[in-house]
């Protein structure tokens, strides 16, 4: 989608929330500290100052910026940053509708889904609905990133294909060279593999064959690329972004990366990879939020699927005298 057009739409589905919403003001918007998407939000509340005041009711738009903490994109982690607490999530119930902000009633929503709002409006639903497939309707915003010729921000029908995605709009592989793994949905989704290239990307689709839409960031990677090492770079940025609210979480984050990097500098024994299973499933639906069934996505889907490569660097590891020696000194990066 072009800026423009993105920003026109983001005016009109804050002008068309205020009107919903008559009443309830100041609305918040929080951004994560990516300077496009911050201009972008500066530029939204510059035109509805400037060149709509004869819109009623009238909405103050506050901007907050975030200090780049992966878990408040958690609702209620997202309302405790905005009140000034630590980003942790909060038990539910009570829920955001009922005790939100400030212990107010509150709607949350993405940018993505503000800007269908006036669409919706406009042209109305069944014009909306006709876009895409049963129960996946409307554009999405699929943001194509690795191994393509040309990585971007396409706005499509929920019902392209992994592989119309990938080669049609985004160029392909570089240099011919081979498909090797997707993730199809940002990194706390399952890895998925050059078999999966003719699955529809729309939320369902992508359930049956084993992943999720999510956020609708795909990660390209091509042949060659090493997948425990891929798979230990996720790990990495989950262990460094979980928030330490619970154990499981916390604990078993921390406990994965130390594992993977066992494997990867070649010092990893075959019932590591026993190790990593079971930590996966004692940190799977033990949590209180979504973060730890997300983060265990990566080391899960990759043993599934590339199981050969953990077993042949442990191989590597034994031919040469070294499995089950400590791991290499490698300093583990902070948390928030
Ligand atoms: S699952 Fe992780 S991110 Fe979520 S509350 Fe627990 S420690 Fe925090």
């Amino acid at each position: 989608m072009r800026l423009d057009v993105l920003r026109r739409e983001l005016a009109q589905g804050a002008e068309t929330i205020g009107g919903l919403v008559a009443g309830v003001s100041p609305s918040e918007a929080r951004v994560r500290p990516a300077p496009d998407a911050w201009s972008l939000l500066e530029v939204v509340c510059h035109l509805h100052d400037e060149e709509r005041e004869d819109f009623r009711p009238r909405l103050d738009v506050v901007l907050h910026r975030g200090a780049g903490a992966y878990i408040c994109g958690e609702e209620t982690a997202l309302l405790s940053s905005l009140e000034g607490y630590r980003g942790q999530p909060r038990l539910r119930p009570p829920f955001p509708a009922v005790e939100g902000l400030y212990a107010s009633p509150t709607a949350i929503n993405n940018v993505e889904t503000l800007a269908n709002v006036p669409l919706i409006i406009g042209r109305g639903v069944e014009w909306f609905s006709g876009i895409g497939r049963e129960k996946n309707t409307g554009p999405k915003l699929y943001c194509v990133s690795g191994h393509v010729k040309r990585p971007g921000v396409y706005e499509l029908p929920m019902e392209v294909t992994l592989r119309e995605l990938v080669f049609d709009h985004a160029g392909g592989v570089p240099e011919g060279r081979r498909l090797k793994a997707v993730i199809p949905g940002g990194s706390s989704v399952p890895v998925l593999t050059e078999a999966h290239l003719d699955v529809i990307l729309d939320f369902d689709s992508l359930l049956q064959a084993g992943s999720m839409l999510g956020s609708g960031g795909v990660t390209v990677m091509e042949e060659g690329t090493s997948m425990v090492w891929a798979a230990l770079r996720l790990m990495e940025f989950f262990y460094h972004e979980s928030c330490g609210k619970c154990t499981p979480c916390r604990e078993g984050t921390s406990w994965l990366v130390q594992t993977m990097r066992r494997i990867v500098s070649k010092r990893g024994r075959m019932e590591d990879l026993e190790t990593l299973t079971d930590l996966c499933q004692n940190i799977a639906g033990r949590t209180v939020c979504a973060f730890g069934d997300a983060a265990i996505a990566p080391v899960l889907s990759t043993l599934q699927h590339w199981r050969d490569e953990y077993e042949e660097l442990i191989r590597e590891a034994e031919a040469d005298g070294l499995a089950g020696l400590p791991e290499l000194i490698l300093p583990m990066a902070g948390r928030h």
